[in-house]
């Protein structure tokens, strides 16, 4: 039940990451095809369309990539692990954070930019859910079960404020002193605002194991394409830089004038950093930092 709800919340969160980087409205019109036809509703039924139809458009045989699909699929995967894995109210917490997170992993790879518009209501959500389900930090004492002003605010609220303090204060000084040692921008703001969130949801923990997470990521990710990946001769990469910087991303023409590839982006490393927390964040603090464990 739930992986059918992912899906078809990932097929929403497709329109999102298409729609939101060209400010268009992610309500209307409703979802049509590149050729600017509509899409009917039985050709647009998630993660099955893609295959009924073989990834061509009925209306004008357009191509239109699996990544719909695979967008789908992992937002069903996710919404049902967290369902069977987790109690109700982490469960709840979980399938909201990895809406967001989606959306925000594939726009910040899509276009090296994680827009206010989906950061806000991602820690704006952290906050408030932390407030109406306190257990998603932990145990809330039975006395207090009753009480769900005081619980929700010593055991949900005040954790999720340390946590967007912690996550969102790391990542400042972190680009601000590796802005300054590699003299170009380091981070994004958007980064600082993502970490906050993800302490928002996580808790200051959270936050901590992400960014450190995010860089080992990142670094691997990193090695794997200068191993892996076809080395791009100069004429191409002068070529490529000069239509990144008429495009006005002078940042991503110098990274590629210099090394021959776009910059990775931080936000899907740091959001997959938060999700392997989840799975095994708490294991790793009892055993690295015991005196940190509950
Ligand atoms: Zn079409």
């Amino acid at each position: 039940m739930f992986f059918v709800l992912g899906a078809i919340v990932g097929s929403f969160l497709n329109v999102c990451i298409l729609r939101i980087p060209r400010g268009e409205s992610v309500a209307t019109p409703g979802s049509h095809c590149a050729c600017g036809r509509p899409i009917p509703l039985w050709n647009n039924i998630p993660i099955l369309s893609w295959f009924i139809l073989r990834g061509k458009a009925s209306c004008c045989g357009r191509k239109f990539s699996i990544r719909y699909a695979a967008i789908e699929a992992l937002t069903g995967l996710l919404f049902a692990a967290a369902w069977h894995y987790f109690p109700w109210q982490e469960a709840l917490a979980l399938m909201v954070f990895c809406a967001f997170g989606i959306v925000l992993a594939f726009i910040d790879w899509d276009t090296m930019y994680l827009p206010d518009c989906v950061n806000a209501p991602f820690v704006a959500s952290g906050l408030a859910l932390s407030f109406f389900l306190p257990e998603m930090h932990g145990e809330v004492p039975a006395q207090l079960q009753g009480d769900m002003l005081v619980a929700g605010l010593h055991y949900g609220l005040v954790p999720a404020l340390i946590g967007l303090a912690v996550g969102g204060s790391l990542s400042y000084w972190m680009r601000y002193f590796a802005s300054v040692i590699m003299r170009r921008e380091a981070m994004g703001e958007g980064d600082v605002i993502l970490l906050g969130g993800i302490g928002a949801f996580f808790g200051w923990k959270g936050a901590v194991f992400a960014f450190f997470a995010s860089s080992f990521l990142g670094l691997g990710a990193t090695l794997f394409q200068k191993i892996f990946g076809k080395e791009v001769p100069a004429d191409l990469r002068a070529t490529e830089a000069s239509r990144l910087s008429l495009e006005g991303d002078e940042e991503a023409a110098d990274m590629f004038a210099s090394i021959g590839s776009r910059p990775f982006p931080l936000g899907p490393w740091l959001l997959l950093g938060a999700l392997i927390y989840c799975v095994c964040g708490e294991a790793f603090y009892a055993r690295v930092f015991p005196f940190l464990a509950k």
